[in-house]
């Protein structure tokens, strides 16, 4: 063996390096590519920078907020949200049920009379009962199950409703404000939002990296249990440990391992999630710097959502310029994830030049990525697939972290709030 340390942690994602550094990085972080960050990667492409989708830092938590934002140290903004969705043929301010009045009149009607006549206190049994329940039948119909469709890529009545209640209600005061024209807010948590300066969201990467136990390029291959912990493997190299935490997917973790029971790969093989396809565009003018991101709830246009990388930092986009990134989710073997670039980028410019103001010929650079794993997909199975296997995992003493690693729909605050949970227990045990 060539290395041993008292933690190894798998995958230098932001999961993985957090949980390092509460560790006092008294660990040893092992990443499969050649730069750590995982979904946190920023990529610049013709002095454009983009996120994975665009990255905004928030959290209910104030004090884990602050943890964040130290690891950015000065190289930070605070932006307003101005999140708006293109409804038809307008803008419409996000959240949709705050600004009903932008809404043609009988739109408006059919969603002021759908919150009045819902069933507020009903048990939804699926995402498509809740949303109606909570919302009323116009919201629902005209935005928000349109929405969901295009996200999940499966219809919101095959989507469990354990997660929902971190969605806040709107209170019905608001939406009547709003379809009467007195301005309200929703979802205030989000309402400022923090940012890199420069380097866009792996900046918050690079801070915690900083003096990491990193090893890059080692993609795990194999583990294996000793008398009293892991042994784990490139292939190639060795590494010795007490502790394992991983912060991959559930599938590729169990790939890893002998003596997996059937019952258990099979459930892990029936976990559902969504990849995504990144259209990256930069313009050659500011246009694209007056809002936060687009919600496209149409069928027919591909991204559901458009962030404007520039709005969050004129740093995003040489001097004069403005980029934005647009998002297609596409379930694994999809074709459309197989589609030629060329074809993806004119599509997606005709389905967005309208509402993002964009002219023939504005184009000055325009990139596409494909990311393998972006959204945990919460089907009506999820909790007793997912109780399946980490059931099995914890049994084996693998302690697991991450969006992927505990397979959740996670933001940045709340991994690096699982980090902080699971490095307090390793360092109590
Ligand atoms: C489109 C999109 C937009 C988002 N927007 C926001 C947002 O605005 N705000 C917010 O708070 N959150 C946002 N998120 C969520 C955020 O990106 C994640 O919560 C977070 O980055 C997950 O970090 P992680 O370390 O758990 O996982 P990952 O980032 O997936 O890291 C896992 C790491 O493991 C490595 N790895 C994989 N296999 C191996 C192997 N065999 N051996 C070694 N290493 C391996 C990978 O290379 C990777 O670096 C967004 C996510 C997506 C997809």
């Amino acid at each position: 063996m060539s290395d041993y340390a008292e933690t190894i942690i798998i995958g230098g994602g932001l999961s993985g390096l957090s949980l390092a550094r509460f560790l006092d990085n008294r660990c040893l972080v092992l990443e499969a590519e050649e730069r750590p960050g995982g979904l946190c990667r920023s990529f610049e492409n013709q002095g454009f920078t983009y996120d994975i989708g665009g990255h905004i830092l928030f959290s209910r938590d104030q004090g884990l907020l602050d943890t964040l934002l130290g690891w950015l140290g000065d190289n930070r903004l605070t932006q307003r949200r101005n999140n708006q969705i293109w409804f038809r043929d307008r803008f419409v301010k996000y959240p949709f049920e705050n600004d009903l009045a932008a809404l043609d009149k009988n739109d408006a009607f059919d969603c002021l009379m759908g919150f009045l006549a819902r069933n507020a206190g009903g048990k939804p049994a699926n995402l498509e009962e809740w949303s109606r329940f909570r919302f009323g039948d116009g919201i629902s119909d005209k935005y928000l199950l349109p929405y969901n469709d295009k996200i999940w890529k499966r219809p919101a009545r095959d989507i469990s409703v354990h997660w929902v209640e971190r969605i806040p209600s709107p209170p019905l005061e608001d939406v009547v404000k709003s379809a009467i024209g007195i301005e309200t807010e929703g979802y205030t948590h989000q309402l400022n939002f923090h940012y890199p300066r420069t380097g866009g969201i792996e900046a918050l990467i690079r801070g915690l990296a900083h003096g990491a136990p990193l090893v890059n390029g080692c993609r795990v291959s194999r583990i294996k249990k000793t008398g009293d912990g892991w042994e784990v493997s490139d292939g190639g190299r060795v590494y010795g440990c007490r502790n394992l935490a991983s912060t991959l997917a559930p599938w590729d973790l169990l790939a890893c391992l002998e003596g997996v029971p059937q019952a258990v790969s099979q459930a892990a093989g029936r976990l559902v999630y969504n990849s995504i396809i990144l259209v990256m565009l930069g313009v050659g003018h500011q246009g694209l710097m007056d809002k936060s991101a687009v919600y496209i709830p149409d069928p027919e246009r591909l991204p559901h959502r458009v962030c404007y990388m520039s709005y969050f930092s004129a740093g995003n986009a040489p001097r004069g310029c403005s980029n934005l990134v647009a998002e297609i989710t596409a379930p694994p073997g999809d074709p459309l994830l197989q589609a030629d670039d060329a074809w993806l980028i004119e599509r997606t410019l005709q389905d967005v030049a309208e509402l993002c103001g964009i002219k023939p010929g504005e184009v000055v650079a325009a990139q596409v990525r494909r990311i393998p794993y972006a959204y945990v997909v919460y089907d009506l199975d999820y909790l007793a697939n997912r109780g399946k296997v980490y059931a099995w995992l914890a049994e084996q003493g693998i302690q697991v972290c991450g969006r992927w690693g505990r397979f959740e729909y996670l933001n940045m605050d709340q991994c690096v709030e699982k980090a902080r949970g699971l490095a307090r227990a390793l360092k109590a045990a």
